[in-house]
């Protein structure tokens, strides 16, 4: 009998993180989830729990972290990741990505365990170059509002890199940038959710600035398979991963007017500080390296997409905090 590999998913009852379990849990895993359930809900992951190859820890991994048996792999997803939420706690966002992936290097030491943290674009910053290559070194302002975010995703990768080279930790790093599809909290503040939240409620859709900042999503099932493979890899540095197919966030807004059939419009709001103007990543390296690229165009994914948000109750749609 083959005894199965144990995998540590920190951020577990996130979006990515419930994505990642239900995958790890499908490639025969034994998957145990750790969540403080600060921006998570349970809800994403309450299908696992009757699984025999499934355990939820409540643990913050900002506090020392104890896993009981044997890790092959840890996956650090853990982290406030929209802009209201590491606004809304700033402490606690830096104090993941610094103490948090102190502690899980340190687990990944003892238990002899591959770690992939889940870094971002965002350490591009306010990018001068389009697209981003992982060469890039980035646009940051480290005391404006989104730094607390950026700067800790920056320091967790200087970290990483630092346990690999100096105590010979088996690390992954991937560079995410902006994914969606369905989990994804509506209230987030993320743009997709807050317009599609818009439509479904009756609602104008708020611009940020003039439209004309862009991005580029990507579906949650492609960038899962981009992890899978970056983590069984041997590849140390850094990969990007994402869809190249950039958008302006105005012509995204009338996606999905198109995509609800609501008669709302577009209204505009100021741009918040430091808001990138435009991001797009270069997966030259993905591609050659892992034999990865997206497969799901995003009228596929927002379809998909808006389906799951049509399943949520009013009181759900209501529940808008900011
Ligand atoms: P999410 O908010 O849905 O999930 C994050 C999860 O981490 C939540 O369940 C939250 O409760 C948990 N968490 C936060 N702090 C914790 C702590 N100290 N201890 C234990 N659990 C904690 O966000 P997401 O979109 O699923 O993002 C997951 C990861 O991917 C984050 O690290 C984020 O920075 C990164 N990322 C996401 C995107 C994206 O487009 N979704 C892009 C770039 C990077
Ligand atoms: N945005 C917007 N209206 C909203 C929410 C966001 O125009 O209601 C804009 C935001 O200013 C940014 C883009 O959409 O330019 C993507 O924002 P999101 O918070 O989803 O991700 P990030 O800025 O982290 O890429």
């Amino acid at each position: 009998m083959s005894v199965k590999k144990r995998v540590l998913i920190t951020g577990a009852a996130g979006f990515l993180g419930s994505h990642l379990c239900d995958r790890f849990i499908k490639e025969g895993y034994y998957v145990i989830a750790m969540d403080n359930l600060i921006t998570g809900d349970l809800a994403n992951i309450e299908h696992l729990f009757k699984l025999p190859d499934f355990e939820f820890s409540h643990h913050d991994v900002s506090k020392f972290v104890h896993v009981p048996g044997e890790l092959d792999y840890i996956l650090h997803f853990a982290s406030p990741a929209s802009p209201i939420d590491y606004l809304k706690i700033p402490i606690q966002t830096l104090k993941v990505g610094s103490l948090g992936i102190h502690n899980l290097l340190g687990l990944a030491r003892v238990k002899n365990a591959r770690l992939i943290i889940a870094s971002t674009s965002e350490v591009y910053g306010d990018p001068a170059v389009n697209p981003q290559p992982e060469e890039y070194w980035g646009n940051v302002n480290p005391v404006g509002p989104r730094g607390v975010y950026d700067e800790a995703k920056r320091f967790q990768e200087a970290i990483t890199m630092a346990y690999h080279t100096f105590h010979g930790v088996e690390t992954r790093i991937v560079r995410i940038f902006n994914t969606y599809g369905p989990r994804m909290r509506l209230n987030d503040g993320r743009v997709l959710p807050a317009f599609i939240g818009q439509a479904l409620r009756g609602e104008d859709l708020t611009v940020f600035g003039d439209g004309t900042q862009t991005r580029s999503f990507c579906y949650v099932d492609d960038l899962v398979e981009g992890i899978y493979r970056l983590l069984l890899s041997d590849y140390a540095q850094p990969v990007n991963i994402g869809n190249p197919d950039e958008i302006t966030i105005g012509q995204f807004a009338e996606e999905i007017i198109k995509l609800t059939g609501t008669n709302q419009k577009v209204i505009y709001k100021p741009l918040p500080q430091d808001d990138p103007k435009q991001r797009r990543p270069d997966i030259t390296k993905a591609k050659a390296i892992l034999n990865w690229e997206p497969k799901v165009n995003r009228a596929d994914g927002l379809k998909i997409t808006y389906e799951y948000f049509k399943t949520l109750s009013k009181e759900q749609l209501d529940k808008i905090d900011h």
